[in-house]
This record gives structure tokens, C-alpha cells and sequence, in this order.
């Protein structure tokens, strides 16, 4: 593990090149972003985490001696450039496709150019293309920029905490106190939560594309919703309804479930506490 504050270089696949990284990445996020799916989704809730947001708004800065940075054009030139590159590899996609460098080629330029997840299975030269083409204009935007490490989120005031890698904005608890709550609150149920999330896909699994990272998300919400009314429905519906003003409606706005499930959890105040299982 690195030491807080070090930098370090490390290769980044999609500039192909290394680049400094001030990072604390635990063994606990390393494995996090090594998986396919859940890199991207909070771990308490089925939102994307800080750090995928951030990435998705990646910008490119240009830092003149020692004026401040401001942002990059992407220029004509950069685009040209960059169809230039993603047409020489669209050719040799094709080419391995008939098999002229072997079997495993086709798949390893998969695994190199493009993003599986966002792949979706398709791996036709037309999404190939459309994979590499996009990588190869902010690779070549990179190249005439300085690429800044995602450290902020769009919209974020300078000094903010860094993006979350393994938390949402609403679960980072680094980010408010409204967030901190929610991880306080959610973090102490994260093991059934987990268990909600593999019970769900033993139980639609002839339904759900274990490929599609839209069934993951709606895998993570389903959980997340069925934790929330089952977690301690007395008393988190009581302290709602002890407050007085609030409707059934507006409880179920409070806790991301239905009306109906509010009403049935009402219901079951009566009876026993339900466990999960
Ligand atoms: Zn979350």
C-alpha cells in the first residue's frame, strides 16, 4: 500500500502512458475496480460511485509554466489525428476477425481498446469502431493537454474531498453531513445488503444478463428497496410518523420505496419483527 500523499506513476491504459497519481489505493479499491460491474456502483446503494461520475466528466487542461490551468480546445487537428488512429485500428480489428493473427486476437483487442462493460457483449467491428474511436480522440485530446487526475466532481469547489471510489455522493461520508448520516446509517446493514443483492440474482437469474451492467443497477436498487422497508420498519416509520405532518407518500419519498410498502409495513408493525431470509 502507498503511503497517503505519495505519488506515484502509474500506466494508464487509455493514454497509454504513465501518468502521476496521488492516490491512498488500498488493496480494498484495487480489487474494487478490478471487477467488470461493480467498479462503477456504490457499495451501500446502486448509484455510480464519486469516482465513475468524475471520470465520466474527465476534462482536459492545459497548464502554461506557471499560470493557472485552463481548459484544453479539442481542436480539428485533434480530430483528425485521432480518426487517423482509430481507423488503423478498426482495419487490424478486421483483419483478426478473419483470423490472420491468430484466435485469441480479436478478444485480446477487445480487452485492450475497449471497455467490456460498455461493450454489452457486442463485439461487431460497428461497436468496435465506435469504442476505439472514442478513446482514441481523448487519448489524442490528452496527448496535447495535460491530462489533470480526477479530483474533483463537476460542479465540486476546489478543496472538496477527492472523488469516492467506492461510495456515491450521497454515501461518501467524507462529502456532508447529510451523506455522513446516510453512511452511518446504511453502513451498519451492508451485509444484508449483500445478501438481498445475491438472493435477487439466484431468483431472476433466468432473467437478468449477468453481462448488462443495467441488470446490476437494477439488481442494487431492487436490494436497496427491499432493505429499506426491511430494515427496522417500527421504528424508522415510527420516528416519520411521530413527526407528524408527514403522509404515507412522503414517508415512502423519505425512505426510496413504494406507498404501498410503507402501508404494508405499517401494517405489519402489529406483528412480529420481520428478519430478513
Ligand atoms: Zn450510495
Amino acid at each position: 500500500m502507498t503511503k497517503p500523499g505519495t505519488a506515484r506513476r502509474v500506466f494508464d491504459p487509455l493514454l497509454n502512458e504513465l501518468v502521476a497519481e496521488r492516490d491512498t489505493s488500498s488493496e480494498r479499491i484495487r480489487a474494487k475496480l478490478t471487477d467488470a460491474y461493480d467498479w462503477c456502483l456504490c457499495e451501500l446503494c446502486w448509484r455510480s460511485t464519486e469516482y465513475a461520475t468524475a471520470v465520466g466528466a474527465r476534462k482536459f487542461f492545459k497548464r502554461p509554466r506557471r499560470e493557472n490551468a485552463h481548459a484544453a480546445p479539442l481542436t480539428d487537428a485533434i480530430r483528425v489525428e485521432a480518426q487517423k488512429e482509430a481507423d488503423a485500428l478498426v482495419a487490424r480489428y478486421e483483419r483478426a476477425w478473419k483470423g490472420e493473427f491468430g484466435p485469441y486476437e480479436p478478444g485480446r483487442m477487445v480487452a485492450t481498446y475497449c471497455d467490456i462493460v460498455e461493450m454489452r457483449g457486442d463485439c461487431s467491428v460497428e461497436a468496435f469502431r465506435e469504442h476505439v474511436e472514442q478513446r482514441a480522440l481523448i487519448a489524442a485530446w490528452a496527448r496535447h493537454s495535460n491530462l489533470l487526475a480526477v479530483t474533483r466532481l463537476p460542479g465540486q469547489p476546489k478543496g472538496a474531498a477527492k472523488p469516492s471510489k467506492l461510495y456515491c455522493e450521497a454515501h461518501n461520508p467524507r462529502r456532508s453531513d447529510e451523506a455522513r448520516r446516510a453512511y452511518q446509517r446504511d453502513k451498519r446493514f451492508a451485509p444484508q445488503y449483500n445478501e438481498l443483492i445475491e438472493k435477487i440474482w439466484t431468483e431472476q437469474a433466468g432473467n437478468l444478463l449477468a453481462w448488462d451492467i443495467e441488470a446490476h443497477v437494477h439488481v442494487k436498487r431492487e436490494a436497496y428497496r427491499q432493505l429499506q422497508v426491511h430494515k427496522s420498519p417500527t421504528r424508522l416509520i415510527d420516528d416519520l410518523l411521530a413527526q407528524g405532518t408527514m403522509s404515507q407518500a412522503e414517508i415512502a419519498r423519505q425512505l426510496g420505496v413504494s406507498r404501498q410498502a410503507v402501508s404494508a409495513a405499517i401494517k405489519r408493525r402489529s406483528q412480529k419483527p420481520m428478519a430478513i431470509d
